[in-house]
């Protein structure tokens, strides 16, 4: 393991009826609250009406962002960002998923700052502060309700990127599972992938030497196994929805993290991909993951062969652990497939036409990868393997 300090100052409030809470958990001396959102789907499952009436009644005066974007991009950043400053607000509240999350993380640091924000985006500029923001989960997925990170695409560029400062930690995320029953089939699956791929991306790494968080990774993984086939015969159960929604919190907040340097390649990829298609997030990983791990197969067989043991139930007797680490890989595409997730770019109707320029946008700050740094020839022929 690397030396490392551990710190997330996000409150997570989980579970039935915890918006109740809100006035324990809404700072000192705010008066405006604005409350951000996407495109709608919280304004007809009732969420916004009850995180709205509930701001009312404690005496905020409340006025609302909407129209966020699925993959939130740049142009509405800078909109929220000019409207918290014509309107002096003083804590954003995200009522959503990853998407409203991340554009509002955005906008709070880029309130805070006179330039464009894809200065800060592209890290060319470090913030020095931001709003204080809260969220109201909707959708189980990405973890950005406990994580400082936050993706956003620049449109005009082809351009998508992560980006974090300590300045975006959510003071609080109220976590309710009855907020996810609205969630569609194909966004709930979307979702599950979003989290599995997280721990994988944590799973493979450098340094090697992390037993306790392997172990971590692959109970969070089994048990998502285990859960994912249920939820999506079942989507209105409490008890699905609940083990998803916290799964998917612990998978990127950190927790399993600690001590080393995840890969986050097929994330580098995937987004260079949405970039360029705007497709969504987690239907670009169901395709790449699996290519990336069949590419890097090579690079520690006796990894693969760990998660396809411990995470699969493969049976290695008689087998090299290339085999066995192959049959697991084949293993998660068939488990993503039966769940209703894609496994080629052509589902997306995308061929090689663009195959250069999102080599071009994966590569934009250089080789990239921790398990296994890809130059641009590994990037095109995972993507290759992927149409
Ligand atoms: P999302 O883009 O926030 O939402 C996807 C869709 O689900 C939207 O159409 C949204 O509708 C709908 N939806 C959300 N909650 C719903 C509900 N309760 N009922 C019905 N529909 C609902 O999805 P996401 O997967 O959470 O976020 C994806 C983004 O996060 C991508 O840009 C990805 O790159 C990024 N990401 C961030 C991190 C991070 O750590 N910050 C990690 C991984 C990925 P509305 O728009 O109408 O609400
Ligand atoms: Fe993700």
């Amino acid at each position: 393991m690397e030396n490392f300090i551990y710190y997330n100052p996000t409150k997570l409030v989980f579970g039935r009826g915890q918006l109740e809470n809100l006035d324990n958990l809404m700072p000192e001396g705010v008066k405006r609250v604005l409350i951000t959102y996407g495109g709608g789907s919280v304004k007809r499952n009732g969420i916004f009406a009850n995180v709205q009436k509930k701001l009312n009644d404690l005496g905020y005066e409340v006025l609302e962002f909407g129209g966020i974007e699925p993959n939130p991009r740049l142009s509405t950043v800078n909109k929220g960002a000019q409207f918290c400053k014509d309107n002096e607000i003083d804590f954003l509240l995200a009522v959503g998923g990853g998407s409203v999350i991340d554009c509002t993380k955005t906008i709070a640091a880029a309130s805070k700052y006179d330039g464009d924000a894809w200065d800060l985006v592209t890290k060319k500029v470090q913030p020095e502060d931001a709003l204080p923001l809260g969220t109201v989960l909707t959708l189980a997925a990405t973890g950005s309700e406990m994580n400082a990170g936050a993706v956003i695409t620049n449109w005009e560029t082809n351009e998508k990127y992560g980006w974090g400062s300590p300045h975006l930690y959510p003071q609080f995320s109220i976590l309710n599972p009855v907020h996810t029953y609205s969630v569609p089939m194909d966004q709930t699956v979307y979702g599950i992938v979003d989290m599995m791929s997280h721990i994988f991306e944590q799973y493979f790494h450098q340094p090697t030497n992390s037993p306790v968080q392997d172990r971590m990774c692959e109970g969070v993984l089994r048990t998502i196994i285990e859960t994912a086939p249920k939820l999506i015969n079942n989507l209105d159960s409490y008890e699905y929805r609940e083990t998803i929604m916290y799964a998917g919190t612990i998978a990127l907040n950190g927790m399993l993290q600690m001590g080393y340097r995840g890969d986050w390649a097929s994330h580098n990829i995937e987004h260079a991909v949405s970039a360029v298609y705007d497709i969504p997030h987690a239907g670009g990983l169901a395709i790449i993951f699996p290519n990336w791990m069949k590419h890097n197969l090579d690079v520690q067989p006796e990894r693969f062969k760990q998660m396809a043991t411990r995470v699969f139930g493969v049976n290695p007797e008689g087998k090299t652990d290339r085999e066995v680490g192959l049959e697991g890989i084949e293993r998660l595409s068939q488990f993503w497939t039966a769940l209703g997730a894609p496994s080629r770019l052509a589902d997306y109707d995308i061929d090689d036409s663009k195959l250069d320029l999102m080599v071009d946008r994966a590569m934009k700050n250089g080789p990239f990868g921790n398990f296994n740094k890809l130059q641009d020839n590994d990037v095109k022929q995972i993507l290759t393997m992927s149409l």
